[in-house]
């Protein structure tokens, strides 16, 4: 089996490892000098969405995912009627509009903050009066990590806010003063198979995802969280992992956004789940039954942002893991991730705690888990 990947970065690199274990062989298509991937298979040195590159990828794979959202969807529809194109390209082309995506959750009944969409001054004047502030102004398009957001607190800065992003189409969101965040992440085959790693809790810093756990110990939540994921993994027909992020806000659940594709939220499933979010989306998109997504312990994950301190190599201790990306250092690039697996809740948070402060001298959540 063959894989075509669109995308050599870590989330490829990780694909590819999972790959090599199931005797599968990667074909990358990635502009970058040395992409990360690049160990785990051959690497089509093009544009995501040149035309030869792709045809050749079609030609020679038996199907072809992408490891990242900004995939042209014209490039995924070009090489669909050669090759299946997994997930599939209709749910990457709601993923990358906002609106669509909000659309999406109403249409399947899962509640989100409230939104208007912007298109003048005048609309974020209206919507600071219907939402109330703070809000959130986000361009509907290319926005990942938090970029492309501005939070309204006052309106005097609707002005200033409008010359910023104004030239593109945007949305305004509710300010949710959230109690923490959750992602749930899961997998679904052409047959209509489908598992669900357990519910994760999230810390972003300066949007970027900080830190991860897993599980969450509330039943009540995995299970609201797993209806709506079995909900969108139905409607959109879909093949391959599916991340679904939300905020939990006095016992509510409000989707945030959802990727087409594996996720950092589930980084921790490779030691940490009896099937990795990479194992299975692989199985998956190559018409197989997705393994049990069962945690085998207490995961807790750290993202390496900006530098690999030396500190982070030096741990001997047989619960923590460092993944190093093979990426040149740049502030705010994500370079590696360490994860901890322990026995207890306790144990993992402790241990996660300890990784934090000596890796980076933060502190991973602000607190225990939910
Ligand atoms: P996003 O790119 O939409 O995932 O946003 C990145 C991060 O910004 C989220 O994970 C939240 O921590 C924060 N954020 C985004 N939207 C909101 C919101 N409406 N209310 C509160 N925090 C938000």
């Amino acid at each position: 089996m063959r894989i075509g990947i669109i995308g050599a970065g870590q989330l490829g690199q990780m694909l590819g490892t999972a790959a090599q274990d199931l005797g599968f062989e990667c074909r990358f298509i990635d502009p970058s000098d040395s992409p990360p991937a690049g160990s785990t298979g051959t690497v089509i040195r093009k544009a995501f969405d040149d035309p030869d590159a792709l045809a050749q990828l079609a030609a020679d794979c038996d199907v072809v995912t992408y490891e990242f959202e900004n995939v042209p969807v014209e490039a995924l529809h070009a090489i669909a009627d050669v090759v299946p194109v997994y997930p599939p390209p209709s749910a990457l082309a709601i993923a990358q509009d906002r609106l669509h995506e909000k659309r999406l959750f109403d249409e399947l009944d899962i509640p989100l903050p409230g939104y208007r969409v912007i298109d003048s001054r005048q609309d974020m004047q209206a919507a600071a009066a219907d939402l109330g502030l703070p809000m959130v102004i986000k361009t509907r398009r290319f926005g990942y990590d938090g970029k492309g957001q501005v939070v309204i607190r006052d309106l005097q800065q609707i002005d200033a806010v409008w010359d910023q992003l104004g030239k593109q189409p945007l949305v305004a969101e509710a300010w949710v003063a959230f109690d923490y965040e959750v992602s749930i992440i899961g997998v679904r085959n052409a047959q209509g198979a489908v598992a669900i790693w357990p519910l994760t809790q999230n810390k972003h810093v300066d949007g970027i995802l900080h830190s991860s756990r897993s599980p969450v110990e509330n039943h009540g939540l995995f299970e609201r969280a797993s209806a709506y994921m079995n909900r969108m993994l139905s409607h959109l027909d879909y093949v391959g992992v599916l991340a679904l992020e939300l905020f939990v806000c006095n016992d509510a659940l409000l989707a945030n956004e959802f990727a087409p594709r594996v996720h950092n939220s589930g980084h921790w499933t490779i030691e940490g789940a009896d099937t990795s979010q990479f194992t299975n989306h692989l199985l998956a998109i190559s018409g197989q039954s997705p393994t049990s997504t069962a945690c085998s312990g207490h995961a807790g994950m750290l993202n390496l942002v900006g530098e690999i301190p030396a500190a982070a190599r030096q741990f001997e201790d047989e619960r923590i893991s460092l993944h190093d990306y093979d990426k040149t250092p740049r502030p705010g690039r994500k370079l590696g991730h360490i994860t901890v697996l322990a026995a207890s809740a306790a144990e993992r948070d402790d241990l996660l705690q300890t990784v934090a402060e000596i890796v980076t001298g933060s502190t991973p959540a602000g607190g225990h888990s939910a």
